[in-house]
């Protein structure tokens, strides 16, 4: 790296060596964040996409040169059908909200195509903010169903909505309270009854490899995000992958290209009715590298337990936590669960922003805060399957500690973090105000 003028080598390395080491990261501590999955991503899988015959690759030279990178994305692309049930897959969206789109606008090509033009898109209210984000940017207008008490679809509430103006269905399965909705095949079978699509967000697919395959429930198509469950870092908003996988029925729909194998050959085709390019060249190459050698490094039994001990983990956290927290959907729960700081917020005063900011102090990441927005309050735990129980029990006893604070010491937690090198942020003014370079060179220390 050329050095800036005026700079040495070494000063450039204490410089952010110094920034690094005031940064919180997975290799610093536990990172909870929900709805977020991946946490891990393995350093092998670094040397891997950067080997030279992928980097050194041009996307426009003749493919019968690059052939071991076509045969990557045709294993994976297969794989991931495998692993979700569908018959086909795209490689090509950038993230799981591209992925939505990608669906969606396959979904009206297919609607078009039996002359069908439809306006709306139904999302449960528990939803992820890039569902109705999806479904505005492709025409379509949301209408939103609401949960019942125990979090998942209300039937009747679904029933009420579905006419024959629906495109489709967004479903979140696992939802983002965690939950597995337990009449998922009714509810994809109601939305085929009147002519819709059913899409899965399959963002939270950790929770569900090698136990059960989504198309099952009767989905035409679902998005993955290789950076929530396939060990592609996440960090600083991307790159990312969020590969479609669909029914033989969407395939003809899918993004061009795709990766075939013709008489011992991989090629780029076109499917016959494609909705055309979601993206420049192949996608994100490298993620589907970092990919490729997790699943492959893992295999179906490791997957499996990646999603059993996800699940196992959230539920041992969960037990641990409900007294000292309001917990409204207090059932056993898929990868993550959702807490609520409402008691504290009654008798103290203390918001789930305090919560949030003590943990720092106790040396963890906080959770995901303030969603799904039908909790009050809302804490979103998810520990993944990689932390060991040491660190789980940690991560219990500081909540509780911070618990037992927020009635003993609210002030205390308004002014949190006590012990970091920046105080308590105005977080609006930090995301639109960024300052990165009048940082101290070195640690003034
Ligand atoms: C993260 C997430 C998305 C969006 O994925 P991006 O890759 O961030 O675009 C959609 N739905 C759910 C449930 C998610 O957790």
């Amino acid at each position: 790296m050329p050095l800036p003028p005026g700079k040495s080598e070494i000063e450039v390395m204490r410089h952010y060596q110094y920034l690094a080491s005031r940064n919180f990261g997975l290799d610093t501590g536990m990172y909870p964040l929900g709805s977020c999955t991946m946490k891990y991503n393995p350093r092998v899988n670094e040397d891997l996409c950067r080997l030279e015959g992928f980097t050194a690759l041009h996307p426009a030279q003749p493919i019968a040169t690059a052939q071991g990178a076509l045969r990557l994305m045709y294993e994976l692309a297969a794989d991931l059908a495998e692993i979700t049930g569908f018959a086909a897959t795209t490689l090509a969206p950038a993230a799981g909200a591209h992925g939505e789109y990608t669906a969606l606008m396959m979904f009206r090509a297919a609607l078009e195509a039996r002359g069908d033009a439809r306006q709306t898109v139904i999302i449960p209210d528990t939803a992820h903010g890039t569902n109705p984000a999806t479904v505005a940017l492709c025409g379509y207008k949301t209408i939103t169903v609401a949960s019942n008490e125990n979090g998942t679809i209300d039937l009747d509430a679904l029933r009420e909505v579905l006419d024959t103006d629906v495109a489709a269905l967004m479903l979140t399965n696992p939802n983002t309270l965690g939950l597995f909705e337990p009449d998922i095949g009714k509810i994809t079978a109601m939305a085929h009854d009147v002519g819709a699509f059913a899409y899965c967000d399959g963002a939270n697919l950790n929770a569900l490899m090698g136990i059960t395959r989504i198309a099952e429930a009767g989905f035409d198509a679902l998005h993955i995000n290789l950076h929530k469950t396939f060990a592609a870092p996440h960090g600083g908003g991307g790159p990312g992958a969020g590969p479609v996988c669909v029914t033989s029925e969407l395939a003809p729909y899918l993004p061009t290209p795709v990766v075939a194998l013709r008489e011992e050959n991989y090629v780029f085709e076109t499917p016959a009715h494609t909705i055309g390019r979601v993206r420049s060249w192949y996608g994100n190459f490298s993620v589907l590298v970092r990919a490729y050698a997790y699943l492959k490094a893992l295999g179906a039994e490791g997957l499996r337990e990646v999603s059993e001990q996800a699940i196992i983990s959230a539920n041992y956290v969960r037990t641990q936590l409900r007294d000292a927290f309001d917990m409204p959907y207090d059932r056993p729960c898929m990868h993550e669960f959702v807490l609520s700081g409402t008691r504290q917020k009654k008798e103290s005063g203390v918001r789930t922003l305090d919560i949030a900011k003590r943990l720092l102090d106790y040396g963890f990441h906080p959770p995901t805060v303030y969603f799904p927005l039908i909790v009050d309050e809302c804490m979103m735990i998810e520990p993944t399957e990689t932390e060991p129980l040491k660190t789980l029990d940690a991560f219990i006893e500081a909540m509780r500690a911070i618990a037992t604070e927020a009635s003993s010491n609210p002030a205390m937690l308004h002014a949190a973090p006590q012990t970091l090198p920046v105080r308590r942020l105005d977080e609006t003014a930090a995301a639109r105000d960024v300052v990165v370079a009048d940082l101290p060179a070195t640690n003034p220390s």
